[in-house]
């Protein structure tokens, strides 16, 4: 389905901007380019209007004029995360609906759909809490969860979904409703891993775990020791404890002032750890690494959670990023010596980075039927490439490379996905839908045609798949 608005009439967004308590912005408005903004900046958003709500009402009144006037509804809290950009349609942001309230009894949180990990982790800690948040505390919590949300702790506490305990939804139809295990637990299951086409999602609330000791960071070797730390990194992660989390990089670090010195310009390897436990038990899983051949130093020490952000030191200001994602089959390590022959020479790679992270443990134990991410707890790993594209690095010459590496180590991978790791901008209809097993593929459908017949929510996960058929 395609929009064909061109603009809207002034009198309707005059009545929407009287029941908003938040904001619409219009093209032309001094602040449209601001509304319209994403982290990732090779997202350009051209929304017909951009509406920044400040509560459920707002989003209400959002999705009712949507539907009086046939548009397509896109929503984003922090622009991390785009499948798609929003164009000729409603764009609705939650960034300002960021509350965030801890019960350290009950050891949940509640929190609104703009909120951020880091402002949840944050409030946790007070209380030794933490969510099973991911490398960045500045990516939105429920965009995460959404996604299926690989976290730093994920083999000792599950995926981000597991923990989730209920959302408040606005429907297309334009009613807000709960969704948990006992009320309307169709849109819970699709909600928890089929991506944001099922409703704007205003509240959620999570089960927090506690985390009385925490223990992370990474170590370094040139680029040009690829071949014997990826198989090193393959034999050594097999014999890993679930309570270790554990991830392989190569990067091209660039020449700029915010990489530190001793990385600055250089193209490295290195491996994540998050540990949950005592440092002494950390230190003895770690200590072989220091061994690998032409180690050059590592940052691991323990921490509270609420500081794991220095574990991936992901990038914090907007960026423009290009992303990949394939589960793997296996990871052994013949297998990730082709990997690291398949991305070789990484230094002139059109990627900045690649990562391999370590799946498996409490995130294989879940039912494959309690949420639509069971690939991701079927495979041993997941591999992520990501660039950052400019105009001597198109994006195109990025994908070709992903795919290129994907082909040549066919034999180990198993399929795209879960969403929050099959990329931003240009997902294509193909690889969203191969993110999802055929039975889960048919319960979405169902799902979604009950709930938003006419794909409002077109711009996401299933909904992106539906646009194109
Ligand atoms: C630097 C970086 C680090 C990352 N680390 C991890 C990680 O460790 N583990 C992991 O699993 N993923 C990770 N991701 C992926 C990330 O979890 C996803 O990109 C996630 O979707 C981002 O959510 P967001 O709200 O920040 O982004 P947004 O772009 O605002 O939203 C992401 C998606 O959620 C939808 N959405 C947002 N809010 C709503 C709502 N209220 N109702 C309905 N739909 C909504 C959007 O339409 C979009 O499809 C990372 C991404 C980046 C860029």
């Amino acid at each position: 389905m395609t929009d064909t608005h061109d603009s809207l009439s002034a009198e309707a967004v005059r009545e929407l901007r009287e029941l908003l308590t938040g904001k619409a912005h219009l093209p032309g408005d001094a602040d449209f380019g601001n509304a319209a903004f994403a982290w990732n900046v090779a997202i350009e958003h051209r929304p017909l209007i951009v509406v920044d709500a400040v509560s459920e009402g707002d989003v209400l009144e959002a999705v009712r004029f949507a539907n009086a006037h046939d548009l397509g509804i896109a929503v984003q809290a922090t622009g991390h995360g785009q499948p798609r950009p929003c164009h000729h349609a409603m764009l609705i942001r939650t960034g300002r609906m960021d509350a965030v309230a801890i019960d350290p009894v009950a050891k949940t949180a509640r929190f609104g759909a703009g909120a951020a990990w880091g402002r949840i982790n944050d409030a946790a800690g007070e209380h030794g809490l933490a969510g099973v948040s991911g490398s960045s505390p500045n990516v939105g919590a429920l965009g995460y969860l959404m996604g299926g949300g690989l976290g730093l702790m994920s083999r000792r506490h599950g995926l981000g979904v597991d923990r989730v305990l209920r959302f408040r939804v606005v429907t297309a139809q334009g009613e807000a409703v709960t969704a948990s295990r006992e009320e309307n637990p169709d849109l819970f299951w699709a909600i928890r891993g089929g991506g944001g086409s099922f409703g704007v999602v205003t509240e959620v609330e999570i089960e927090l775990i506690e985390v009385p000791e925490f223990y992370g960071g990474a170590a370094f070797w040139s680029v040009e020791r690829a071949e014997s730390v990826f198989p090193a990194y393959a034999a050594w992660a097999a014999t890993l404890p679930d309570a270790m989390s554990t991830s392989l990089h190569a990067i091209n670090f660039p020449p700029v002032p915010f990489v530190p010195e001793p990385l600055r310009g250089r193209s490295m390897v290195y491996v994540t750890a998050a540990f949950v436990g005592p440092a002494e038990e950390a230190e003895r899983l770690l200590a072989p690494l220091r061994g690998w051949e032409g180690f050059e130093f590592d940052t691991y020490h323990p921490m509270p959670y609420r500081e794991s952000a220095c574990v991936h030191n992901d990038p914090v200001d907007p960026l423009p990023v290009s992303g990949s994602g394939r589960l793997l089959r296996s990871f052994t390590p013949d297998e990730a010596l082709e990997l690291a022959r398949a991305i070789s020479p990484f230094a002139s790679s059109p990627h900045l980075m690649l990562q391999v992270r370590h799946l498996q443990g409490a995130i294989a134990r879940v039912d494959r039927e309690d949420s639509p991410v069971g690939p991701t707890r079927e495979a041993p790993f997941v591999l992520h490439m990501l660039g950052v594209p400019t105009p001597h690095n198109p994006p195109e010459g990025i994908e070709a490379n992903a795919q290129r590496v994907f082909a040549e180590i066919r034999s180990f991978v198993l399929q795209p996905g879960p969403i929050n790791w099959v990329g931003e901008g240009g997902v294509s209809a193909e690889t969203m839908r191969a993110v999802f097993t055929d039975d889960d593929w048919d319960r979405l459908l169902e799902i979604k045609s009950r709930h938003d017949p006419k794909n409002r929510f077109r711009f996401a996960g299933i909904g992106l798949v539906v646009d194109a058929s």
